[in-house]
């Protein structure tokens, strides 16, 4: 008989976050409000930083992002230098600005941005540097935040993959970069559904961006109900976005975020089990953070070494078979239409990135998986390669 289909991905989704959205429904404020407000504190306090940090909870990360750009003043003429090896969404915000991407490739042994290739393709024009923490493993931060002062350039971490993540025994969303942000995608590894959080120490990219998060009004809502100014008074300072986070969605980020830390040892656990049920296959495993670092484990990449004797595509469709279902991070930004005919990109300017990708299995990842779906994966995996 069949074994029951293994999913790439599932949510956790506990009682009390099905009670504390039920709550916010019968509580007759739906949209951003307390809720809201309580996960933006309990987001500061999380990073151990309630004091100095400002978060700032949005619909999506990719909202996030745009919102931290805007306020850098990044616009037409100006330059930002990501990593190919990303989802869109990382360097699609700096087009909304108008401002253009420089792709550079990554550091096959981390998958993460290389601070050699930024250095490079740093010209007059750059303004910033985006790096992503692939799949939850820091990316060179003590190197790229030097280049990044040296050339007086501003920093975005896309951290979609990094909560929570150690950079040199420090949580990503706490280090030295002008803005951090986070995701919860039903995917990532707390989710409300759709949702994100920018965090940052500067006061001033902090005010810009609440109030460009609804559409350019001074206030928000929640202020405008609670407030002594009369209740119904705002001005408009700019034609803002609509990027608020919902306090449904609040009600689900406020309790995913107190498991945050014990998803994440769950997440290590798994990851630590693949890597020894995989020891001896022809296979790449993904890199370990070194001393002072963790991860987050968003992302379990495997990629066939040299001689494997099966095509990536081909192992994909042997996992499917199999009933696993797994995916592909990234097919690089490189490879598509719109970036590749924009910038006229070429595979052979992203060596590594080209490899890893034409390489590389993302295997399902977790909490709701347990020891033996880790077992019954690295089972398909060995049958295929054997088969190879
Ligand atoms: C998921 C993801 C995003 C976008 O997050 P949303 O919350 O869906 O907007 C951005 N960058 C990376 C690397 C991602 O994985």
């Amino acid at each position: 008989m069949a074994q029951e289909f293994l999913p790439y991905a599932l949510p956790e989704i506990g009682e009390a976050e099905i009670a504390e959205v039920v709550d916010t429904l019968r509580s007759g404020w739906v949209t951003t409000g307390p809720k809201a407000r309580r996960f933006e504190q309990d987001f500061a306090a999380f990073l151990g930083d309630a004091e100095g940090l400002h978060a700032i909870a949005v619909n999506s990360a990719t909202a996030g992002l745009h919102l931290a750009l805007e306020a850098l003043g990044i616009g037409p003429g100006d330059e930002v230098i990501t990593t190919t090896h990303t989802f869109t969404a990382t360097a699609e915000v700096v087009r909304y600005l108008g401002a253009d991407v420089r792709l550079v490739d990554i550091d096959p042994a981390t998958l993460n941005i290389d601070p050699a290739a930024v250095e490079a393709a740093i010209t007059p024009r750059t303004k910033a540097i985006l790096p992503v923490h692939y799949g939850g493993l820091a990316a060179d931060m003590p190197r790229l935040l030097g280049i990044a002062r040296r050339h007086g350039l501003k920093v975005v971490e896309d951290a979609a993959h990094a909560l929570p993540t150690l950079c040199g025994g420090r949580l990503v969303g706490t280090l030295a970069s002008d803005a951090t942000v986070f995701s919860f995608y039903a995917n990532k590894t707390i989710t409300t559904g759709e949702g994100g959080m920018l965090v940052t120490r500067d006061a001033q990219l902090a005010q810009r961006a609440r109030t460009m998060r609804l559409h350019g009004m001074n206030r928000d809502a929640f202020d405008r109900f609670t407030a002594k100014v009369p209740s119904w008074y705002y001005e408009v300072v700019a034609p803002g976005f609509k990027y608020n986070l919902t306090d449904i969605a609040a009600a689900l980020g406020i309790h995913q975020l107190r498991r945050a830390h014990d998803f994440q040892r769950r997440r290590e656990a798994l990851a630590a089990h693949y890597d020894a049920a995989l020891a001896g296959l022809p296979l790449i495993l993904p890199p370990r953070p070194g001393a002072g670092d963790s991860h987050a484990w968003h992302i379990y990449a495997v990629r066939l070494a040299p001689g494997a004797g099966i095509e990536r595509d081909r192992l994909i469709e042997r996992l499917f078979e199999a009933g696993i279902g797994c995916s592909v991070h990234y097919i690089p930004l490189h490879l598509h239409p719109y970036w590749r005919e924009r910038y006229a990109l070429a595979a052979a300017d992203f060596p590594h990135s080209q490899r890893a990708y034409e390489t590389m299995v993302s295997l399902p990842l977790y909490t709701r998986m347990t020891p033996a779906d880790v077992e019954r994966v690295a089972a398909a995996l060995r049958a295929a390669l054997a088969a190879a």
